[in-house]
């Protein structure tokens, strides 16, 4: 089967590819097959293209995806306030079924606004039946998903049997895989670390961990030679420049969450630093209580941050980060992150002509400065039409909404919060 994306204007991220003022992206059978200003191809179904930007779709390479529910309600928060909330009020009363809403409705609305990869950082483990629920959301959202099982967080220690039971229940070439969260040095022994990571690469799957604030974990991972290139590791805002040297030596990726740093006293992101360290950022969103679930907000904090503190960074740069660069944090830039021809086709169609972002002189720094999910026209994962004239197919939203509000206002009943506004945690050290 042949689509081809029609008179758009591509912005590849494949620097052998570049950027077509008009071009045409033929696809077969869910991969790209030629990128160029006009291709020939009477016989595949044409999308019209006209007026939109086509680029790839943005990688997400952290999200805790099961709080979806309860999106918003912590934009005040600090992060003690979030942990207590999240992890100490709300989670003893997720069942399965609020999982299952929650991962699900989270990883549409990423798609909706442009996320055609997304890592779920699932930590609200708690039985088998949890993490199959997750599993299952992310299997009926249709988008290319990562289940990174999060080692504990109240899964049965040691984690090698869960971790062996959903990884044999999902194919390494599927759209949906997995890997391991890391509880890491700030949390348990460097013996549990290293035995993590054994599982981890016996299993062949890539790890993700948070070193949040706290300077020296890094420097410890390194002097137990337990720095891999198949990690990724989560704000570090406390790393010292050796240390994330040290990240750039071991060929590690950092995930910035720039908006939950900001506002929950992380810091400020990394961006600079990382790139002087010889490090790749990437973006991820975090927590959805707390911030906004799409990619361009994230990319404009990330960008107007590093601006502010040294003038650094180009708004390509950010573009990068949350697509080819957040890729291969995943190990999936043979797969996606720009268009390249061999790649698979998980790509977006922005519109041009709306009038937030019209008229479009320089395709890149509009998508930074101004792109919002509103112009999201249209969604392709490998080379499926999940999103069409800024509608989601094959989904009944209306029978989805109704079952995250029933899950929400069941836990919120049997936490005894309110959802008026008015819910303020109170961390024990207040
Ligand atoms: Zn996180």
């Amino acid at each position: 089967m042949k689509t081809l994306l029609s008179g758009g204007t591509v912005i590849s991220m494949d620097p052998h590819v570049g950027d077509l003022a008009r071009g045409d992206v033929l696809i077969e059978d869910g991969v790209i097959v030629e990128v160029a200003e006009r291709i020939d191809a009477p016989d595949a179904e044409r999308i019209d293209a006209t007026d939109r930007i086509v680029m790839p779709g943005f990688v997400d390479n952290h999200r805790h995806t099961w709080q979806t529910a309860f999106r918003g309600v912590g934009a005040d928060w600090t992060f003690p306030e979030w942990a207590v909330a999240m992890h100490g009020t709300v989670k003893p009363h997720y069942q399965p079924e609020d999982v299952y809403a929650g991962t699900l409705l989270g990883r549409l609305e990423a798609l909706h606004s442009g996320v055609t990869t997304m890592l779920d950082w699932y930590h609200v483990a708690q039985t088998p039946q949890h993490e199959d629920a997750a599993v299952a959301a992310l299997r009926d959202a249709p988008g290319r998903s990562i289940f990174c099982l999060g080692a504990g967080w109240g899964t049965p220690d040691p984690v090698d049997a869960a971790v062996r039971r959903v990884h044999s229940q999902l194919a390494a070439d599927g759209l949906v895989t997995m890997a391991l969260g890391l509880r890491g040095p700030e949390a348990t022994s460097m013996d549990t670390v290293a035995e993590e990571l054994k599982l981890a690469a016996e299993l062949d799957l890539r790890t993700s961990l948070h070193v949040d604030i706290t300077a020296g974990a890094v420097a410890d991972l390194r002097e137990h030679g337990l720095l891999r290139d198949t990690t990724t590791f989560v704000h570090g805002n406390g790393l010292s420049d050796e240390e994330l040297r040290m990240l750039a030596d071991a060929g590690s990726s950092l995930s910035i969450s720039p908006d939950v740093e900001l506002k929950m006293g992380f810091g400020n992101p990394m961006t600079g630093r990382a790139l002087a360290a010889g490090l790749r950022p990437t973006l991820s969103i975090d927590d959805v209580p707390s911030v906004g679930g799409d990619m361009f907000s994230t990319m404009r904090t990330a960008f107007a941050v590093q601006r502010g503190l040294d003038g650094g960074l180009r708004s390509r740069d950010l573009l990068a980060f949350a697509t080819v660069d957040a890729a291969a944090s995943c190990g999936l830039d043979a797969r996606t992150g720009s268009i390249t021809p061999g790649k698979d086709a998980d790509i977006i169609l922005l519109r041009a002509d709306d009038l937030t972002v019209f008229p479009v002189t320089d395709p890149a720094a509009t998508v930074v400065s101004a792109g919002h999910p509103g112009l999201v026209d249209t969604v392709l994962v490998a080379g499926r039409v999940v999103k069409r004239h800024g509608v989601l197919l094959d989904v009944d939203l209306v029978a989805l909404r109704t079952r995250l509000l029933e899950s929400r206002n069941r836990i919120a009943a049997a936490a005894g919060i309110p959802l008026d506004g008015t819910w303020r945690p109170q961390p024990a050290s207040e």
